[in-house]
């Protein structure tokens, strides 16, 4: 069975990787990245920063890997704080705070969550790559305790519930992370 190294060290997205993941069709061994091996992020795009990932984790172990980037994009913020989303403040709650105070009262609150995936081969080349898009509004103040970072103010009309308010199952199925994936799996069974 061959491995394949997931390349992330955030523990709520390593959640949600590993249930996409966990395919009776896939016949991959899944491992973590170690801690130690961090790879920087300095890409301009998500796209660029999924696919550093993947490929400087395969190189490095000598192994298949899978990375995601992913962040938020605000309409109101310019699309801020986009591939900062991580790095926007100390916490999940400091960056929630650093959110709500930069949007203040503004009346557009239309957000949304983009994820690319890559995965590459053990000598560092890409070989799939997908993205995923899930639109919503950016809340007044938190609501629901499940998910992980900015899930508690993302409100998803369609649903009439933030991600943080979601049964894990429904966010897997329309979250950012979820559509890329879902577009990923039929190929990575090809390969
Ligand atoms: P990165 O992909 O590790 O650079 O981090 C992306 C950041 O975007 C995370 O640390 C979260 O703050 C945010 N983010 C990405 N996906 C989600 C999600 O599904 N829910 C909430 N926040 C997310």
């Amino acid at each position: 069975m061959p491995v394949l190294v997931v390349a992330t060290s955030n523990p709520g997205k390593l959640q949600e990787m590993q249930a996409y993941l966990t395919d009776p069709a896939l016949d991959w061994e899944l491992m973590l990245k170690p801690a130690e091996l961090e790879i920087e992020e300095t890409g301009a795009t998500f796209a660029e920063n999924a696919c550093l990932k993947a490929s400087q984790v395969a190189q490095a172990m000598g192994k298949w890997a899978i990375a995601d980037d992913s962040g938020l994009s605000v309409d109101a913020l310019d699309g801020a704080p986009g591939l900062y989303s991580s790095r926007y403040g100390k916490s999940d709650r400091d960056r929630i705070e650093r959110l709500l105070s930069e949007l203040g009262d503004e009346p557009n609150r239309q957000a949304q969550f983009v994820c690319v995936v890559a995965i590459a081969r053990p000598d560092g080349t890409i070989v799939l790559q997908t993205e995923g898009i899930c639109r919503g509004e950016i809340l007044d103040a938190p609501r629901g305790n499940g998910g992980f970072g900015y899930d508690p103010v993302f409100y998803v009309p369609a649903h009439q519930m933030t991600f943080a308010e979601m049964p894990p199952e429904l966010k897997h199925a329309i979250s950012h992370r979820g559509l890329a994936f879902q577009a990923l799996l039929p190929q990575l069974k090809q390969l």
